[in-house]
């Protein structure tokens, strides 16, 4: 696998371990909507604040979120080098962050471990900040805090079970390519199949997105949000998989 082409590195945070992890400028994107969309529903879910405080909660929220977004990449990373795979840079940007790797997982084993790690970090990242705002909810102080908190934990959730949706490049897709590949023991065949699955994951999506026009609803709404924040990171998408008509 190589380089994604059009991302360029952006900002270096680091270098571990022959690990370069950057901050590509269109990350400001992401950051920008979600405080906007944060302090736009803070007045509503937790009245009695300055708007100075909504934007800044909010401000709080999306970088924090950007930060998780960072993890959950870093947390592919950090299992596909455990896996003996070079991963030479993880680069978070507008659709959350991408590890590139240098090489295949070798057995199906370390296809399923790589591709859960993230949504698996996630997962306890959404339990911390459900934790965290729980914790301050119930001391009575910083019902605002506490607010950011519980959306950070719904962000977090909603971002796993979104990339563990089975189909390529989602996290999930991956995951259902381990399956086919340990039932079929064929690499490259698990790989179409689970290209296909994205393929009608995508109709899938792109059906319900139409129904969220027609309905204009709630659900529609959220699943709007993580088509945007979600596509995300995945090893998958250094990939290229072609869509079979
Ligand atoms: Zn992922």
């Amino acid at each position: 696998m190589s380089r994604q082409a059009g991302i360029e590195r952006g900002l270096v945070l680091g270098r571990v371990r022959g690990l370069t992890v950057s901050v590509h400028w269109s990350v400001l994107v992401i950051v920008w909507l979600f405080a906007w969309s944060l302090a736009g529903t803070l007045p509503q879910t937790t009245p009695g604040y300055s708007r100075g405080a909504y934007w800044l909660a909010g401000l709080c929220g999306a970088v924090l979120l950007a930060v998780a977004l960072l993890a959950h990449a870093l947390a592919h990373a950090v299992v596909a080098r455990r896996a003996g795979i070079p991963v030479p840079e993880v680069t978070l940007w507008l659709f959350g962050g991408i590890a590139r790797l240098a090489g295949e997982a070798r057995t199906p084993r370390d296809e399923f471990r790589m591709a859960a790690a993230g949504p698996a970090l996630s997962l306890v990242l959404s339990g911390v900040f459900a934790a965290a705002a729980t914790a301050l909810a119930t001391g009575g102080a910083g019902a605002l805090a506490a607010a950011v908190l519980a959306w950070l934990a719904v962000a977090n959730a909603v971002l796993a079970v979104f990339n563990l949706l089975p189909g390529a490049p989602l996290d999930g897709g991956r995951i259902l390519r381990a399956y086919l590949w340990r039932r079929h023991g064929d690499p490259a065949r698990a790989a179409i199949g689970a290209a296909q699955a994205g393929c009608v994951l995508g109709y899938v999506l792109i059906g319900l997105g139409l129904l969220q026009l027609l309905l204009a609803s709630v659900i529609g709404g959220a699943i709007a949000a993580i088509s945007t924040a979600g596509p995300a990171d995945v090893p998958g998408r250094c990939r290229r998989f072609r869509c079979r008509r």
